[in-house]
């Protein structure tokens, strides 16, 4: 694992007792979850109500609505086997650009911040309409000194 996914990994790890503790799964209780079809199986085979299920070419869709159907008291019952984008969620790297989602109340608290700084550090960029635009990175972490891209992950 390069620096730029042990920032991110220690970004998403950072969150955990805010997830659940004060955030209560909010990304699992609202909008849609698509996943490719092989890493939708465990969680078909929990669904519960078929008319929240939509049937892609290559994805399976899942209206959340209140629930994802892995859902139990706030944490994730599929924990080892969740889709990627469920362990990927909120910070995305894809190439040398970092997306990170508006829908998640951590990142919308700036909790992310300082994570994204260093991986911008190493030569990213934020994607467009990203909801860090509020801040000036370029003059924020530029003024920071020097960067230190060595992360522990524990
Ligand atoms: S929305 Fe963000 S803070 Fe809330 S549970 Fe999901 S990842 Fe955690
Ligand atoms: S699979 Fe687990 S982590 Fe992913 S949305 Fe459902 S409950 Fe949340």
């Amino acid at each position: 694992m390069d620096d730029a996914h042990r920032i991110a990994q220690a970004a998403r790890k950072s969150l955990s007792l805010f997830c659940s503790e004060e955030c209560r799964a909010y990304c699992c209780r609202r909008g849609y979850l698509v996943v490719p079809k092989q890493q939708a199986l465990v969680l078909l085979s929990l669904v519960k109500d078929e008319n929240r299920v939509k049937h892609l070419p290559d994805s399976v869709s899942f209206k959340l609505k209140g629930d994802c159907p892995a859902l139990v008291n706030f944490s994730c019952s599929v924990y080892d086997l969740r889709p990627q984008v469920c362990r990927d969620f909120p910070l995305f790297l894809h190439g040398t650009t970092v997306m990170v989602s508006g829908y998640c109340t951590a990142v919308a608290q700036g909790k992310l911040y300082p994570f994204i700084a260093q991986i911008l550090r190493l030569g990213y960029t934020l994607a467009p309409n990203n909801p860090f635009a509020v801040f000036d990175f370029d003059t924020d972490f530029k003024q920071d000194p020097a960067p230190d891209p060595t992360v522990s992950v524990s």
